[in-house]
């Protein structure tokens, strides 16, 4: 039976050294903690082949995961396909092109890899109300999980975000707090209401477990590539948290002997309608500034002012790279191609990994040798609203 090696938490920025046996937020330099683990007593008995006949989930990593397995709050999240884009691949030239699809996750989009290890850590170490402030799909995710571990949720979305993450939020039972504004007006109000309201903060970020369950990403593609990475990674860039954990799960990996210092370029993308990355990216800045006006139609990307914007494009800088903006056009043309070449039918923040493949082949940026993985993170179901209009389907009443 495998267990946990989480040691502590550690400070992103200053480095400064926390507890993992109580419930934690960010560092008090206001940095983002990530969870660190004893990667040497872990690798004895963690190993590629370790992992063979063990449960498909996300679980499945349990060394290298908070908590205990056996009380996770699950759904059964993870444990998505890999799947080979040849059509789109044979467009393009590019023969190792694959799509990591998402839209498999419970509630439909991998903020359930986050929740279940947020859900799981935060019941463990005693919360019992849970605040979240979203774009749409995280608000989704945290009604579900908090659903499953008996705890209440608390939801603060913008008043104009997908009304399928409004509809998940109430089915699930939770409280849904609608805002005029953005996500970052969503997460003052809740920093202004938390401590009396008694809610633990579940904010990207701002505690250290939804990281730790997304970066499972990293582990499942290495396997399903049969040990070792690809050469480019397309990420579909709001918080950047997965972005964040892939490259934290490299540098575990590295650790425990799987691979060595080679890491794949890690491409972000964003929509031209916010994109702080991307700006940033441009200037050679090391973080990004708040975007404002933020409009687009791929909810997920939202997100004017990332908390951990410096680690994404530290990541980005050190893989050699490179951050992209795709219109809102290319996106529902990248939703189009996907769903009629390859039969898979993305969100919008999945049509615009497909819409930055020819940009990062034209700027030379990438090869159509490499090996390359795109993100599809979620399922075009949760924004039928959005997609009928863009493809002339019109409600008859
Ligand atoms: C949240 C979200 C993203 C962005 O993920 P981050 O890790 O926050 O960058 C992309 N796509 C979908 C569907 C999302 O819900």
């Amino acid at each position: 039976m495998s267990k946990t090696f989480l040691t502590h938490l550690k400070c992103s920025r200053c480095s400064a050294v926390h507890s993992a046996g109580q419930l934690q937020n960010l560092c008090s330099c206001g940095a983002p903690l990530l969870a660190c683990y004893d990667l040497a007593g872990a690798a004895r008995t963690f190993t590629r082949e370790s992992l063979r006949g063990r449960r498909r989930d996300l679980w499945r990593y349990q060394e290298v995961l908070p908590g205990s397995a056996d009380a996770a709050v699950t759904l059964g999240e993870g444990g998505t396909p890999l799947l080979p884009l040849k059509r789109l691949g044979e467009r393009h030239g590019c023969p190792h092109l694959y799509l990591k699809d998402e839209s498999f996750n419970p509630t439909g989009t991998f903020k359930a890899r986050g929740m279940a290890a947020a859900v799981t850590q935060a019941r463990a170490l005693g919360a019992r109300k849970l605040a979240v402030p979203t774009a749409g799909n995280a608000g989704g995710a945290l009604a579900a999980y908090a659903s499953r571990a008996g705890l209440e949720a608390y939801v603060l979305m913008p008043k104009d975000a997908p009304p399928a993450n409004q509809l998940e939020v109430r089915a699930h039972g939770a409280n849904l707090i609608l805002v005029d504004g953005l996500i970052g007006d969503c997460g003052r109000l809740l920093a202004e209401r938390k401590e009396k309201e008694g809610w633990f903060d579940v904010s990207t970020l701002k505690e250290p477990y939804r990281i730790e369950g997304k970066k499972t990403l990293g582990y499942e593609f290495y396997e399903q590539l049969g040990g070792r990475l690809p050469d480019a990674i397309f990420y579909p860039t709001g918080g950047g948290v997965g972005l964040i954990g892939m490259w934290k799960a490299f540098e575990e990996m590295e650790t425990l002997g799987w691979i060595g210092s080679e890491r794949p370029k890690m491409i972000s993308v964003q929509a031209s309608g916010c994109a702080p990355i991307v700006r940033a990216f441009e200037q050679h800045k090391p973080e990004s500034e708040p975007w404002k006006d933020a409009v687009t139609i791929a909810a997920g990307l939202r997100v004017p002012k990332a908390l951990g914007d410096f680690l994404v494009l530290d990541a980005i800088y050190r893989s050699g790279g490179a951050a992209v903006a795709t219109t809102d056009d290319e996106i529902l043309a990248g939703v189009r191609t996907l769903a009629r070449l390859e039969g898979i039918f993305a969100c919008p923040e999945g049509g615009a990994v497909i819409a930055a493949l020819p940009k990062l082949l034209e700027c030379g940026v990438l090869k159509g040798e490499d090996t390359m993985i795109l993100f599809n993170t979620g399922t075009a179901m949760k924004y039928l609203d959005v997609l009928a209009r863009a493809f002339d389907v019109v409600s008859k009443d």
